[in-house]
């Protein structure tokens, strides 16, 4: 493991769509990078750590981390990178006929996805004989998208000198999507004024993101970590895109992530129609004080106020205690709960990649699901479910876990212990 600090300089804090000066809400300590598991427990332990602050603009309602860890450092490992693929597989093929329908999308029509992974979306278009382009830096997934997808893709990190650079040779797409990329980037207004460049005039980009209005209600914590560069309220992601030359034509809620944002935006001055459900979303924004600073002031009492309950609970449940879900919300729930291998000694994970691994910061040993039913170590009691937002699918999986009395306690979106 390299010693090297690779910290930005831009450590004031300023807002990446307007300037302005952020103010911090949400103080969560210093915490290891939360995909950054170690070979050994004592590295685990000893993982370099960085600040990690929630700070709001109170000018236009964008949220960031207010210290930057370089993406060379986050993404090194592009293994975790491309696990967003996952949950979007699901709903690809329906956002693609979907898309192709309403577009009435041909043979003479390009369609480009930024963060394309293995082509996993891109794949739905090309078999309709429709031209695609993935742009993916991750050279395992883009070469997976182009053997076994055939979706071509260019291997790099997507920004307004690309855009650029493609636009002069001609590339003008009628669709470009995003997903769950603009969060992960340093600098999400020269993506999308990279996308605005790009676009054809009759063309849309459709953008996801998690909402960070959901964050605010369920005081979901765990979704603030340093590879979530950026958050976004409705309001503040409309105003980005028409800084960045795109007006929001459509702002839907889908249940990626937990509940995400997909918007529609087209180059400004288009004559594409504004569905009326932007300006409701923008609205709700209003009533929810969603980019209030005295509403997000109130999310550190809210978190401070569940630690101590969920502390206490913890402490009236029978050991052994694992957790179920080795994902970055789990490390830093882990952290934040100030837990370690005493109270927590496994952390359950289906990756195979993350097995046999231990858990930045707190160094609890990552192990298959098989062992809550058996192996060498006394089995557990409890489970910690830290992937709250697959709640249902676990409760399913782990039906031999509930028959011998096992319990589950989540901390997010609230303490509770079931069943
Ligand atoms: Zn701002």
């Amino acid at each position: 493991m390299t010693a090297v600090s690779l910290h930005l300089p831009a450590a004031r804090a300023a807002c990446r769509g307007c300037g302005h000066s952020t103010v911090p809400v949400l103080d969560l300590g210093s915490m290891p990078i939360a995909n950054e598991l170690a070979p050994t427990a004592l590295e685990a332990r000893t993982q370099e750590r960085f600040p990690l602050a929630l700070h709001l603009c109170p000018s236009c309602g964008l949220l960031r981390v207010g210290h930057d860890v370089a993406p060379e450092r986050l993404f090194r490992d592009y293994r975790y990178f491309s696990s967003f693929a996952d949950t979007m597989v699901s709903h690809a093929a329906a956002l693609v006929d979907r898309t192709c329908a309403a577009l009435d999308l041909g043979p003479d029509d390009l369609v480009l996805e930024i963060a394309s992974n293995d082509g996993y979306l891109l794949q739905h278009y090309a078999r309709r004989g429709i031209l695609v382009l993935g742009v993916d830096p991750a050279e395992e997934a883009a070469r997976v998208a182009e053997r076994e997808r055939g979706v071509p893709t260019v291997c790099a990190f997507f920004d307004r000198a690309l855009a650029r650079a493609m636009a002069r040779n001609g590339t003008r797409p009628r669709v470009i999507h995003a997903h769950n990329v603009v969060g992960h980037i340093p600098d999400p207004l020269d993506l999308l004024r990279g996308i605005a460049e790009l676009l054809r005039d009759d063309g849309v980009a459709l953008v996801e993101i998690p909402d960070a209005g959901l964050l605010l209600e369920n005081a979901a914590f765990d979704t603030i970590y340093h590879e979530h560069y950026s958050y976004f309220t409705v309001t503040g992601l409309v105003g980005l895109c028409r800084r960045a030359g795109l007006t929001v034509l459509d702002v839907e809620r889908t249940a990626v992530h937990g509940g995400s944002l997909l918007v529609t935006a087209a180059r400004s001055g288009t004559s594409l129609p504004i569905r009326p459900r932007v300006a409701a979303e923008l609205r709700g924004d209003v009533e929810r004080e969603t980019t209030s600073p005295r509403r997000w002031a109130r999310l550190a009492a809210t978190v401070e106020a569940r630690r101590q309950a969920f502390r206490a609970k913890l402490a009236e449940l029978p050991r052994p205690i694992w957790a179920y879900g080795a994902s970055a919300k789990g490390c830093v729930l882990l952290g934040w709960a100030g837990l370690g291998p005493t109270e927590i000694p496994c952390v359950v994970d289906r990756s195979p990649h993350k097995q046999g691994r231990f858990v930045p910061g707190v160094g609890a040993e990552i192990v298959p699901p098989e062992a809550i039913d058996g192996g060498a170590r006394p089995l557990p009691a409890t489970l910690l479910l830290t992937v709250w937002n697959l709640r249902g699918e676990v409760l399913q999986q782990q039906r031999a876990f509930l028959e011998r009395g096992g319990r589950f306690i989540t901390a997010v979106p609230s303490v509770e212990v079931f069943p």
